[in-house]
């Protein structure tokens, strides 16, 4: 059993879990309920591949989710600037984002 996925917001887990369920792995899941009645916030999930054999194919599946959230930078198409994530338009000559 390997440990694939572990994130304390219990959204971006049952998104995971989603993800790889829909790639047929069979998955455990560690501490689903502990933050519900704990103090602490910071208790991560944990979501495990059941057979080894699956976790290169569930860190594939995973790594379009985590490409997605990204904050990389981007560069402009049109004049070469870089951009920093949180603009939508090129801070130097305004063309958008693509
Ligand atoms: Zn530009």
């Amino acid at each position: 059993m390997r440990l694939v996925y572990s994130n304390e917001n219990s959204t971006l887990v049952s998104h995971a879990k989603n993800i790889l369920e829909n790639e047929g792995i069979e998955l455990l899941i560690k501490n689903e309920h502990g933050s519900a009645d704990m103090h602490s916030a910071f208790i991560y999930q944990e979501i495990w591949a059941m057979r080894d054999g699956d976790f290169d194919k569930a860190k594939n599946a995973l790594s379009k989710l985590e490409s997605s959230s990204s904050n990389e930078d981007w560069i402009c198409t049109k004049c070469n600037e870089t951009n920093d994530s949180s603009f939508e338009t090129c801070w130097k000559c305004a063309n958008e984002s693509t």
